[in-house]
């Protein structure tokens, strides 16, 4: 199985490593050329206002989209942002495909980076430790979506749609790969006809 990972800016050295651990194929994404044949693909946190502005620069904005209408895509803290519907009245291009309703940097400054002990439906073996970095939240999800882990104030941080993933932490900063390889699993799902 091969996997991409968005490699226009942040954490996708992370993810690659994180992958490959667990056995995958990994191919760094660039180009539009690059999703083709690709059973699955990561978008990292950073920074989604870069990686937006850089997606249209590169001509990979529709791309992206007619590949995440089908393909199984995971999207961490910036990557979320950019997965998403609605972000309120931020303008900055966005794939606009998981019916969430997103408040980019919803921590503010004075708790901007937390690590917290998260149960996550679908996630066997405990609480993950999820970390937390200028992190975004979900404030509401559609009816399409399973919501897999809220924070104590009821705010989303993990959902799944379908074939579409998002978390607002950072798995790829933990020394835990169980959402890794649960990406793996979902990707192994959808490519098996
Ligand atoms: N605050 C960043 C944004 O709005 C996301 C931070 C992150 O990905 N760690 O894109």
């Amino acid at each position: 199985m091969e996997i991409g990972v968005l490699a226009l800016q942040g954490a996708f050295i992370e993810h690659r490593k994180k992958l490959e651990s667990l056995g995958a194929t990994v191919r760094e994404v660039r180009l539009p050329e690059h999703l083709d044949g690709l059973d699955g693909l990561i978008i990292p946190g950073g920074e989604s206002t870069t990686i937006g502005k850089l997606a249209v620069s590169y001509g990979l904005l529709d791309p992206l989209r007619e590949f995440t209408r089908s393909k199984p895509t995971w999207g961490t803290c910036a990557g979320m942002i950019f997965l998403a519907k609605d972000i309120g009245g931020d303008r900055q291009p966005l794939l606009g495909v998981m019916d969430l309703t997103v408040n980019r940097n919803a921590f503010g400054r004075q708790i901007d980076s937390f690590e917290v002990n998260l149960d996550i439906a679908g996630i066997e073996g405990g609480p993950f430790p999820a970390i937390f970095i200028r992190a975004p939240v979900a404030t509401s999800a559609g009816a399409g979506v399973d919501v897999l882990a809220r924070l104590d104030d009821q705010s989303i941080v993990a959902a799944r749609q379908g074939h579409l993933l998002a978390t607002a932490f950072h798995p790829e900063l933990s020394d835990d790969a169980r959402i890794h390889r649960f990406f793996l699993d979902l990707a192994a799902s959808v490519s098996t006809p």
